[in-house]
């Protein structure tokens, strides 16, 4: 017999049901410090598209450098009832507190690329900054053993600033030591900002009367900084400059010849590690990866750390484009085409 007061206790239970069904989508959320570096772009792209695939949903939020719009948006995510927090700090110390609100309410954290410091931070993912430093000194010493060397670092407040700086001094210093190589100057670049590396390296040449061989430059953008005041003196392709990121403009500048060096880190593949681990931390389920541990000042965080890649003109096309990484057309378009060049 239809009762009008059943079928409203079944249509309450089919709404209850599916509100719970649609409750069970699996929630990441994931904190991001900015969007103005251009690798940020495709670790969003990349990380968003793999937890789809894994059937979890990413309620992505971007902070643009600011620590207490950082605090709110993981506060506001934990209200959402995201299962899992995957954070790439702008301030490795202060996010320190969205691990403990996040720990409170039940939700596990994964620092993405850089670390939490003083936390109980559940695991970090990223790559081997310390063998980026590494590899942009060797670089430049087996090119430019001896001479005048500017030192352009990273945002002070991220941790792999300091790792990069790490890397690249157990390289130099040696040299440093023997007399061979000299810091002509060595300075920070707040929020790894490219006007930053401007700002320096104008100030610098000006210091040193132009005598600078080579840049050792944390990353692409202050590269492309520290390039623009080079070329304003008539240096840029003079100079040995390092980089990072292999962001389509540092490509362009190292087959243009104004910048040496890239580190390519194959973000896909850190991208689609973290989204697996943070689907497993999700469901609260355990890793399997082996992992190496990171001492961040109050624990040894279980740690991935991804191998780096250093990029020149003679590889950029078996690792940056092979990859499908940076098109092979947008990397060449300053260039004169081959054909042209054989007909002149
Ligand atoms: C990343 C670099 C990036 C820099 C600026 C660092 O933490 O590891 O790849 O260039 O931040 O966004």
């Amino acid at each position: 017999m239809y009762s009008p007061k059943k079928s409203a206790r079944f249509l309450l239970a089919a709404l209850l049901l599916g509100c719970s069904t649609k409750d069970q989508t699996l929630k990441i959320g994931l904190l991001m410090d900015t969007l103005q570096t251009e690798r940020w772009q495709h670790d969003r792209d990349a990380f968003v598209k793999r937890a789809g695939e894994l059937g979890a949903k990413v309620l992505v939020q971007v902070a643009n450098g600011n620590d207490a719009t950082m605090n709110s948006q993981a506060e506001n995510l934990l209200t959402q009832g995201v299962n899992v927090l995957v954070v790439i700090p702008h301030n490795g110390t202060a996010s320190a507190t969205i691990v403990e609100a996040a720990h409170k309410a039940n939700v596990k954290v994964m620092a993405y690329d850089r670390l939490i410091m003083n936390s109980d931070l559940d695991l970090y993912v990223s790559f081997d900054c310390v063998s980026v430093g590494v590899r942009q000194a060797e670089y430049l010493v087996k090119r430019q053993p001896k001479g005048n060397y500017v030192l352009i670092g990273g945002a002070p407040t991220d941790n792999n600033a300091v790792l990069f700086r790490q890397g690249q001094m157990q390289v130099l210093k040696p040299y440093i030591d023997r007399g061979d190589i000299k810091i002509v100057g060595d300075q920070w670049a707040k929020d790894w900002l490219p006007v930053e590396g401007l700002k320096i390296m104008e100030n610098t040449l000006t210091r040193a009367e132009n005598k600078v061989d080579a840049v050792l430059a944390s990353n692409d953008g202050v590269a492309g900084g520290a390039i623009q005041a080079l070329a304003e003196q008539k240096l840029a392709g003079k100079v040995l400059v390092t980089g990072q990121d292999a962001d389509i403009a540092a490509c362009q500048r190292i087959v243009d010849g104004t910048q040496s060096m890239t580190i390519y880190k194959p973000l896909t593949q850190l991208a689609n590690k973290a989204a697996e681990l943070a689907v497993l931390m999700a469901k609260n389920e355990p890793l399997k990866d082996p992992t190496t541990p990171v001492p961040n000042g109050k624990r040894d965080v279980p740690s991935i750390l991804l191998v780096p890649v250093s990029v020149d003109k003679e590889n950029l096309d078996a690792t940056v484009i092979a990859d499908g990484f940076q098109k092979k057309d947008e990397v060449y378009k300053n260039q004169p085409k081959v054909a042209e060049s054989v007909q002149k």
